[in-house]
């Protein structure tokens, strides 16, 4: 809420939201479902409920958490690992990429959650 303004409230989306490390390239995407979940929120909605209301704003928070801190915790953890000196480090960094590009339905699951199209969110692009 804006202080001073009772009846103003005002939702995030995108970089204006979370800080995105640019490694993973996902900022747009998880931008992007942003907005989708608010829409959906929106959508949702008890009619008698205005678009202000804090109740319904935290819900489109909620839903976008867990997504927001699994993406962090993830490219965080990617940092980290490059940012390892030594052939010990590359040779266990070209082991792991080897073995998800090998890994068949966990790479599938991955770049489907990436892109913004787990199961939850069929509904969404169809
Ligand atoms: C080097 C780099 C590489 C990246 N690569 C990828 C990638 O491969 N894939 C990917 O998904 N994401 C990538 N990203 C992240 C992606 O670019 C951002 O997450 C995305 O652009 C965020 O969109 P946004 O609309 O939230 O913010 P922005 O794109 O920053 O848009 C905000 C807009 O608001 C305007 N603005 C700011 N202040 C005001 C104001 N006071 N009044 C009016 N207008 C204002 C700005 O001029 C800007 O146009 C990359 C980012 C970087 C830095």
């Amino acid at each position: 809420p804006m202080p001073g303004a009772a009846k103003q409230s005002f939702a995030l989306a995108g970089d204006a939201a979370h800080a995105m490390h640019p490694l993973a390239g996902q900022g747009l995407n998880v931008g992007l479902a942003d907005v989708a979940e608010l829409v959906q929120v929106i959508r949702a909605k008890e009619f008698w409920r205005p678009l202000h209301d804090l109740k319904l704003l935290r819900r489109y928070e909620r839903a976008r958490q867990a997504d927001v801190q699994a993406m962090g915790w993830v490219t965080d953890g990617l940092q980290r690992l490059f940012a390892q000196p030594g052939p010990v480090w590359q040779n266990l960094r070209n082991w792991g990429m080897r073995g998800f590009d090998c890994s068949g339905p966990l790479k599938h699951w991955m770049t489907q959650r990436a892109m913004g199209q787990s199961a939850d969110k069929a509904h969404l692009v169809s």
